[in-house]
């Protein structure tokens, strides 16, 4: 263990030195404050020996400088002739971890440099169940909004997507739109083949999604087969092309059947854009984009369908 001698009396610091060298410490000593503090920042040394009375910055100054820095514990002891009750009130008090008496004892300064490295192994061992704690609260949050199948967001994670996308619609004045693909036929591909091979078939529809929509947007898996797609920054003119982009990434896959033949695959896709000087919530957006859906259903599948079309109405269940 490295430990860093403060103290502007050179006897002291050759004293101090030989003889936690003697124990079998690795000691760099230093004549002010201000240099002390220099070399914890270089964060090689976890306890520091420091004088109260030194150039640049005193004891209690170093101390109170060294809590500031964030990174590994640093174990102070403040070793001062300075022994009034008061005096090891305010060393304490600044941060030190512990106060010695000078001229100081070389067996009470081998126990308390025990105590020290007790104390450090305490700190090290508590921040790496930090550590571990950190990490495992993060990849219980990426489960809780990843699909599993998919690997891309769930439900979940898209309404905290398109609540932002709304958001920043409204600040911004730059609407963003809402692409919901769902697969053609998908039930016949479980009905004859098996669920494994339908799970199959939305794994690469998935990926086909993603890729085509590259950095436009983020892709969810809305729920059963449908996907959904929030991308800010459209315009009508955007979206459509987009929409168009999707199906027809999708039609273009090669979908090798478990028999071995080829299978066409495609989705229908609706569209809605937000139009951020319309005064309606995400939800209304999606019902949009869902009536939208459902009319590509209606006109033969494998088609984009963007809202408003030719005879729609305002989906049933939205609130005006
Ligand atoms: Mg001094």
């Amino acid at each position: 263990m490295k430990i860093l001698v403060a103290d502007d009396d050179r006897t002291t610091r050759v004293l101090l030195t030989r003889t936690l060298v003697a124990w079998g410490y690795e000691v760099t000593s230093v004549d002010n404050g201000l240099d002390a503090l220099e070399a914890v920042r270089g964060g090689q040394f976890r306890v520091v020996l420091s004088d109260w009375e030194m150039p640049g910055l005193h004891g209690p100054e170093l101390c109170v400088r060294v809590r500031e820095m964030s990174g590994p514990y640093v174990y102070l002891m403040l070793l001062t002739s300075h022994g009034t009750s008061s005096h090891v009130v305010e060393g304490l008090e600044a941060g030190a971890d512990d106060y010695i008496a000078k001229p100081f004892d070389p067996p009470v300064l081998r126990a308390r440099l025990t105590v020290a490295r007790r104390h450090l192994a305490l700190q090290d061992e508590l921040a790496s169940k930090n550590n571990e704690l950190a990490r495992a609260n993060s990849e219980l949050a990426r489960i809780a909004t990843t699909d599993p199948l998919l690997d891309i967001g769930n439900r979940r994670s898209f309404e905290d997507a398109i609540a932002h996308a709304h958001g920043n619609a409204r600040r911004s004045g730059m609407g963003y739109g809402v692409v919901l693909a769902d697969i053609d036929h998908f039930k016949r591909f479980n009905d004859r083949h098996g669920h494994t091979f339908g799970d199959h078939v939305l794994k690469c529809v998935a990926h086909a999604l993603v890729d085509a929509l590259g950095t436009a947007g983020q892709l969810f898996r809305y729920g059963g087969e449908e996907l959904i797609a929030v991308a800010p920054e459209q315009n009508a003119g955007s979206l459509a092309a987009l929409g168009e982009r999707l199906r027809a990434a999708v039609e273009q896959m090669h979908l090798e059947l478990p028999t071995g033949t080829l299978s066409s695959i495609s989705v229908s896709v609706g569209t809605a854009l937000f139009d951020p000087t319309e005064a309606i919530s995400c939800q209304v957006v999606i019902d949009f984009a869902d009536a939208s859906l459902y009319q590509a259903k209606k006109l033969g599948r494998n088609r984009v369908v963007c809202w408003p079309f030719d005879d729609a109405r305002p989906p049933h269940t939205s609130q005006f």
